[in-house]
């Protein structure tokens, strides 16, 4: 049962998963949230990816989070004359602002200030941190560089600047183009790349609020700003994303294992779910199995605390998209059952606990306590199942709503399982509609016990304030296999 993997899967969508079919499988392999990728692709591309998961997500009765990626203030190389030059060991080069068509030893870039914010000894790298150069010196609008590792640098390339304090926007032109169409296009969660500060997310908070505040937003965190600003980010966002691919270069290889267990650690105190991103199967890009050091990246992120895990090219270019989410899915539900996963990770040691808090901790308690099967969140916005997801309990997490847009974004929090519910007139009507549909759907058996949560009274649609237990006592049979919701078909 797909549903049995806590982990959620995170699936960058491009070539590779470009049509109606092999979006039909990236579902049914197990990707739960689709990320749309804004560095590359049309809006005529993202529009049918959009359109086709909606369609899928209702046929398939399976939600799915609509996760639009901005490209952000990237730094990059312009056009060669011949698409690409070889940069030698050891070789002078000029990179400039000014420089229209680039050619060997002279690299044109589109960032404007290139020239002042460099300064002679700082380090530039290229194309993913690849290739490595040390600037000599400042020559009006051209910094002259040594290549310290070179390569064959193509077109269009990213640049990075490790450490310097850049005098660019958190959203560029292109941003608020892509954000308008992704508000449009009703996205679930907007991430935001190169984000530096809390008052990047405030800005793009202010932005999307004045089309949809429903809208969630992610923190891209691969910035040496961003480490030293992370308290501040997390708190201004809805979640967070380990963007190892820039933060490595950023904060340097080695630091990055103990950064990505830092930036979780925050975050799962900090109750926003975290994505951990970037080349987590990446030699499945071409070959059908990963590597050992993969499977246990992919292990590891799990123990550390992420609720999601994201492929990037491994599905948007790769020869094997539904591989790598099927095994990305085998891994998970392995660690999951073995030894080092600790369920219920429940404290309350904060200064400011809310409301919601508390009733998710007890509830979470509660069914620690009596091993209850699931814990049933009765909501409207998600909140409640949401601080639940964050104590990682073992009984399972249902969130139960009629708003669909809520349910198509909690399928990224961690073991958050989504179904609509009609509406209800009282407690004992939502109790009996709860176990109606959890029987139905195979989840639960008769003399469970299940936790409830909701808000009384029912009808003046209170917030999330009570908890209940309830022992399974219908016995009705489960639906046939294709009359069940996707995930939880076996
Ligand atoms: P990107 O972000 O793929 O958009 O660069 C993720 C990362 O940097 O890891
Ligand atoms: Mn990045």
């Amino acid at each position: 049962m797909l549903s049995e993997r806590r982990a959620k899967i995170v699936a960058t969508i491009g070539p590779s998963l470009s049509t109606r079919e092999a979006l039909k499988q990236a579902i049914e392999s197990g990707l739960n949230v689709a990320r749309l990728n804004f560095s590359h692709g049309t809006h005529e591309d993202h529009l049918f990816t959009i359109q086709t998961i909606r369609e899928l997500s209702k046929e398939l009765k399976a939600p799915v989070t609509l996760l639009q990626d901005l490209q952000g203030p990237k730094i990059r190389v312009g056009q060669f004359k011949d698409g690409s030059i070889t940069l030698a060991e050891g070789e002078t080069v000029t990179i400039s602002h000014q420089i229209k068509e680039g050619e060997p030893g002279k690299i044109p870039t589109d960032f404007e200030h290139i020239a002042t914010v460099c300064k002679p000894g700082v380090k530039i790298l290229m194309d993913d941190g690849l290739f490595e150069l040390l600037v000599e010196d400042i020559k009006g609008p051209n910094v002259i560089c040594k290549v310290i590792y070179g390569g064959e640098l193509k077109n269009r390339k990213g640049i990075n600047l490790p450490g310097l304090d850049l005098p660019i926007d958190c959203l560029t032109p292109k941003d608020r183009v892509d954000l308008e169409f992704g508000l449009k296009n009703n996205v679930d969660y907007i991430a935001l790349s190169f984000v530096r500060r809390g008052q990047d997310m405030e800005v793009l908070r202010s932005l999307v609020n004045e089309k949809n505040p429903k809208v969630k937003l992610i923190a891209k965190i691969e910035m040496l700003e961003a480490i030293d600003n992370l308290e501040e980010i997390i708190r201004l966002s809805d979640a967070v994303m380990v963007a190892r691919g820039d933060l490595a270069i950023e904060v340097g290889h080695s630091t990055l294992p103990a950064m990505q267990k830092k930036i979780i650690a925050l975050c799962n105190e900090m109750d926003r779910p975290v994505i951990t991103a970037t080349q987590m199967l990446d030699s499945m890009v071409h070959n059908p199995r990963p590597t050992r050091a993969e499977v246990t990246d992919v292990a590891n992120a799990v123990l550390d605390g992420s609720d999601a895990l994201m492929l990037s090219a491994e599905t948007a270019s790769g020869d094997h998209p539904f591989k790598c989410i099927s095994t990305m899915h085998e891994i998970i539900r392995e660690v999951e059952s073995g030894e080092g996963f600790y369920y219920y990770d429940i404290s309350l040691d904060r200064e400011d606990v809310s409301v919601p808090q508390s009733v998710a901790a007890s509830a979470c308690l509660t069914a620690m306590k009596i091993s209850a099967t699931a814990i049933v969140c009765l909501t409207t916005t998600g909140k409640t199942a949401t601080l639940i997801s964050g104590f990682r309990p073992r009984a399972r997490v249902i969130a139960m709503t009629k708003n669909q847009d809520t349910l198509n974004r909690l399928e990224l929090p961690w073991g958050i399982q989504t179904f609509s519910i009609e509406q209800y007139q009282s407690t004992d009507e939502a109790i009996e509609h709860v176990e109606e549909v959890l029987l139905k759907y195979g989840l639960v058996q008769e003399g469970n016990k299940i936790v409830l949560t909701l808000g009384v009274p029912v009808l003046s649609k209170a917030k999330t304030n009570s908890i209940i237990v309830h022992t399974i006592k219908g016995s009705s049979s489960p639906l046939s296999q294709d009359e069940l919701p996707l995930r939880c078909r076996l």
